[in-house]
């Protein structure tokens, strides 16, 4: 089947691509990397959009060391993130995640900030950023915005994004001295959707623990992570399993993925208690 678009336009910097959207009104959608959109183009779950294509923004490439955090810009592509030094040193988990991420083809062209907005509730990106308690920076012709991971993700698909605005950065404080930050997930097959997975971290002696395919949306686990804070695995295990309802579908039961969701969080404490980072 073929994409049933309503218009394209390459926006030159931010300030155009806000005024493209504007222009464009309700059928205005951003495209970054193409890796998600394009596909809901070409299947028609969408159709008739004015395409608001921000690829060519630099300025929304690249990670910066800001201090106590790192600003990846929006643009910043899969691939780019696991390279990178500044991520490998300072946010671990989300280099790891890459590599957890589809494909190569994919992990060239897809970008952390198009992750974050298309709110997958399998996605990795998402689930880092809420254990990593990240904030994003967002730009509309008003001005910018920032909205905590936390409170960004509200349902499948949907997030805190208003018509117009466009995700510009990442902001990711950096991990502590002897912080531990590990992501684990089962998938069918290398590079498939997670059935079911997790990142957990460890700062300070306190944890945070999000999920990513056991729900409508990316979560943090909040009775399992005071039972972690605790010293309690077993407590926390079950508590993670009392704590989610996972869809069934196609691909696994609900009763398989809390089960897995019990596996992943062993794991996943076992190597922070190893030392892994
Ligand atoms: C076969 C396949 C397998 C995949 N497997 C996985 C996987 O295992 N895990 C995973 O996490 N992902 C997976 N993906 C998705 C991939 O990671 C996508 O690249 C990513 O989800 C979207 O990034 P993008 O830059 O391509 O965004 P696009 O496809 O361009 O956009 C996605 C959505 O986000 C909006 N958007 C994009 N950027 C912005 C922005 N800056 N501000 C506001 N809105 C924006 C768009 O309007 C659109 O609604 C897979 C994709 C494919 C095709």
């Amino acid at each position: 089947m073929k994409a049933s678009v309503g218009g394209y336009a390459r926006a030159r910097d931010l300030r155009h691509a806000l005024e493209l959207l504007s222009v464009a009104g309700e059928a205005g959608r951003v495209l970054a990397g193409g890796q998600s959109l394009v596909a809901a183009l070409n299947m028609r779950l969408t159709a008739g959009d004015i395409l608001v294509d921000i690829s060519a923004l630099g300025a929304c490439r690249g990670v910066d060391d800001a201090g106590d955090s790192l600003r990846i810009g929006a643009l910043t592509r899969h691939v780019e993130i696991a390279e990178d030094p500044l991520v490998r040193a300072h946010a671990p988990m989300l280099a790891e995640a890459v590599g957890l991420i589809a494909h190569a083809a994919i992990r060239n062209r897809g970008t952390i900030g198009g992750a974050i907005a298309h709110a997958d509730p399998a996605a990795e990106f998402p689930a880092c950023a809420l254990a990593l308690g990240a904030e994003f920076e967002v730009e509309s012709l008003s001005g910018p915005r920032t909205i905590p991971a936390a409170a960004f993700f509200r349902d499948t698909f949907e997030t805190a994004l208003a018509p117009g605005e466009i995700l510009t950065a990442v902001i990711v404080p950096k991990a502590a001295e002897a912080e531990a930050q590990v992501i684990e997930e089962v998938a069918r097959r290398c590079g498939d959707y997670a059935l079911a997975g997790l990142c957990l971290t460890r700062r300070a002696g306190r944890h945070r623990l999000a999920l990513f395919s056991l729900g409508p949306r990316p979560m943090l686990a909040e009775r399992a992570m005071a039972a972690l804070d605790a010293g309690d695995m077993a407590g926390a295990a079950a508590a993670l399993k009392a704590e989610i309802d996972p869809p069934s579908d196609t691909q696994a039961s609900a009763a398989y993925r809390r089960h897995l969701a019990g596996v992943l969080l062993r794991r996943a404490a076992a190597r922070i208690e190893g030392g892994a980072a």
